[in-house]
């Protein structure tokens, strides 16, 4: 990292710790409680244009690096946020500029930037194909200057809340393709002309506070515009845009660490039991310092991740890795600083159950463990491929 890009983390941080003061932790019990999108917070980040971090100058971005907006997330989750609400507008814009048209970028990303318009839906997951993204079934057909789509989408997740979705449908059924990635195509849907024309959108009510919903598509028109890139290529491009993703997610699993890892060491200083702080007990202390340990390793591979993506390293191996090791720091800090608050931990007021609901997630999406373990065994180990 050069120091020039270390000055912009600092200023950063810096921000986004003051928007922290301006959303406490009663603006997310709030959110939380009533399972409430959090808009203002979405709108604070826009205005400071920290969601556009990533989209180049040219179309009104700051195109910055994804370490930097790495940083952006990370600092978020540090400083008791969430994320979750907006991060995906980082890296589903990537599919649009990657591979869409000149047209399609100049129409969107300059509108995305300066916050007119939201990319924040990203629908790939079927109830019925699950991780197998391949057999997914939700058909977009070709007529004349449209395409028609069917089908169903589940765990879309701000699909409420957001103006544009980049959509994966197939464009040729599963049994009439070569090789079962071919077929599918990616589409830029524009929700506000779908909404109850063919699209119905459905919340689903989770464990924590993330506006997932489902979406099922009824002779759902859209312009042959919409179609991003070639049709039938839309799973290379969906699979380009995943290291973003994983990595991004990283960055705000080692947040959530560092959030619980603060809040036990703080904790453990100040609450008495038996005449002296309980982080007096080797008990207490331990699994801290380890979830530490853990913590700065799993950020270290998140850090090379950054880099290999920055060096056009398209392998998914690091940005796998970092969300596997980071999720799991996430994880075994929020149990450490859950045992070490006692009953305290599960007061609402006290924000460590909700981040604890929270960063369990990471574990499960947006890929869950298993699917990077094998992924590892078989590319980095060559053993045989399980499914
Ligand atoms: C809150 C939330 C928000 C989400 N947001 C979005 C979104 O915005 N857009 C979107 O498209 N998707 C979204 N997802 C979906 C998410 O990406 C998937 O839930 C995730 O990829 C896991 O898929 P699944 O739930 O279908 O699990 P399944 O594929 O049904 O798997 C279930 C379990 O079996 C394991 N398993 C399956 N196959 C194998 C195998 N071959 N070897 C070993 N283990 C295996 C999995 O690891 C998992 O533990 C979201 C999910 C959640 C819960």
């Amino acid at each position: 990292m050069n120091t020039e890009e270390q000055e912009t983390i600092a200023q950063i941080r810096d921000t986004v710790f003051k928007v922290s003061e301006e959303f406490p932790g009663a603006y997310w019990q709030e959110k939380d409680r009533e399972r409430a999108y959090p808009t203002e917070f979405v709108n604070r980040l826009t205005e400071l244009g920290l969601l556009a971090s990533l989209i180049p100058e040219e179309y009104g971005g700051s195109g910055l690096s994804i370490t930097v907006g790495a940083e952006i997330l990370k600092a978020i989750h540090e400083f008791g946020g969430n994320a979750g609400a907006c991060h995906a507008q980082m890296y589903t814009m990537g599919t649009v500029l990657r591979h869409g048209s000149d047209e399609q970028k100049q129409k969107y990303l300059p509108k995305i930037a300066n916050g007119d318009l939201r990319l924040q839906a990203f629908g790939v997951t079927e109830p019925t194909a699950g991780t197998d993204t391949t057999s997914i079934s939700t058909m977009a057909v070709k007529k004349g200057d449209k395409y028609v789509i069917n089908g169903q989408k589940i765990w879309t997740s701000r699909a409420e809340h957001s103006d544009l979705m980049v959509l994966l449908a197939r464009t040729t059924p599963k049994d009439q393709v070569e090789k079962k990635s071919a077929g599918l195509s990616v589409f830029l849907v524009d929700m506000r002309d779908a909404i109850n024309k063919g699209m119905t959108i459905k919340p689903i009510r989770t464990m924590l506070n993330h506006s997932t919903t489902e979406i099922f598509f009824d002779d759902l028109e859209i312009p042959a515009s919409s179609l991003i890139g070639e049709e039938g290529k839309g799973f290379k491009y969906i699979l380009s845009g995943m290291n973003a993703e994983r990595i991004l997610i990283a960055a705000e699993c080692v947040g959530d660490a560092r959030y619980f890892i603060k809040k036990a060491s703080d904790y453990s200083n100040e609450r008495q039991v038996f005449g002296r702080p309980i982080g007096q007990n080797q008990g207490i202390q331990f699994p801290i310092a380890r979830a530490f340990a853990q913590t700065e390793a799993a950020e270290a591979i998140l850090d090379k991740a950054c880099r290999l993506y920055e060096e056009g390293d398209v392998s998914g191996t690091y940005a796998n890795m970092a969300k596997l090791l980071t999720s799991e720091a996430s994880w075994a800090a929020a149990d450490t600083c859950m045992q070490t608050f006692g009953g305290f931990a599960v007061a609402e007021e006290y924000d460590i159950e909700r981040k604890f609901r929270e960063t369990r997630l990471y574990q499960i999406a947006p890929i869950s463990t298993n699917l990077i373990l094998s992924y590892l065994a078989e590319r980095e180990l060559g053993l045989p491929r399980s499914y």
